[in-house]
């Protein structure tokens, strides 16, 4: 089986379409989202519609999705992530809020090989950022590939005898990741719509699982476009500055 892993989208339609471009639905079994469909973008009406539309797609919500749904307050957020909060959860249609309200929370197991997470598989707003998250993590997964997003960072840990290593990732990685090694293993295929790994390039990932390969791929899109509308949004201007820097 090969599928598309898209994850923090964030509203961001410019990205998602050259993603979908560059790997159509079609040329894969099953498209897999990670979830924060919504947040800080400019989009998040055409972003919902879009995933809705996927033919075979497993969607799970994020902590962005469950506050723009009203499932949750803002608390955790920062005063600009509050401010694109607020103004995604006036924008979106009725319609969309139902969809994202109703949205599983991870983890969701795909396959035998395969679960998604958004944060972790215990806690969906906890962010795996170094080794010792990741350890947490790994003894909690359910199958031997743990995909996860939240923090908009390419890594990979692997889980041998007891022990995370980090395995790849934006310094380190190679552009494909081989399951072939023992151990269990968390992958973060990094954010389509927000990357904050030092490459503005929307990332996404292609996991074949008969030849136990993720292929960790980065395309570009057109960032001014999005900058553009998100500041004729309204929306504050650093979050727009963020995309082309890429952190
Ligand atoms: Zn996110």
């Amino acid at each position: 089986m090969r599928y598309l892993i898209l994850s923090d989208i964030h509203a961001n339609l410019e990205a998602l379409q050259a993603v979908l471009a560059d790997t159509p639905p079609a040329s894969v079994d099953r498209v897999l989202v990670l979830g924060d469909l919504v947040g800080y973008g400019p989009d998040p009406n055409a972003v919902t519609d879009c995933i809705r539309a996927l033919p075979h797609a497993s969607v799970i919500r994020g902590n962005h999705d469950k506050v723009a749904a009203g499932l949750e307050p803002p608390l955790r957020f920062n005063h600009l992530a509050r401010h694109a909060i607020d103004w995604t959860a006036s924008s979106l249609t009725t319609d969309n809020q139902t969809y994202l309200r109703a949205l599983p929370r991870g983890p969701l197991v795909v396959d035998d090989l395969i679960e998604i997470c958004h944060g972790t598989p215990f806690d969906e707003d906890v962010y795996v950022v170094d080794y010792r998250e990741a350890g947490r993590a790994l003894l909690r997964t359910s199958r031997p590939v743990c995909l996860f997003g939240h923090t908009h960072v390419v890594a990979a840990f692997r889980l041998q005898d007891g022990v995370a290593q980090h395995a790849g990732g934006r310094t380190m990685g190679p552009a494909e990741l081989t399951l072939t090694t023992p151990g269990t293993w968390l992958v973060n295929c990094g954010s389509v719509g927000q990357p904050r790994d030092g490459d503005w390039r929307a990332a996404f990932g292609v996991v074949d699982t008969d030849a136990r390969v993720v292929a960790l791929r980065r395309v570009p899109y057109a960032v001014a476009e999005t900058q553009a509308k998100m500041r004729a949004a309204g929306l504050p201007d650093p979050l727009a500055d963020r995309l082309s820097a890429g952190h």
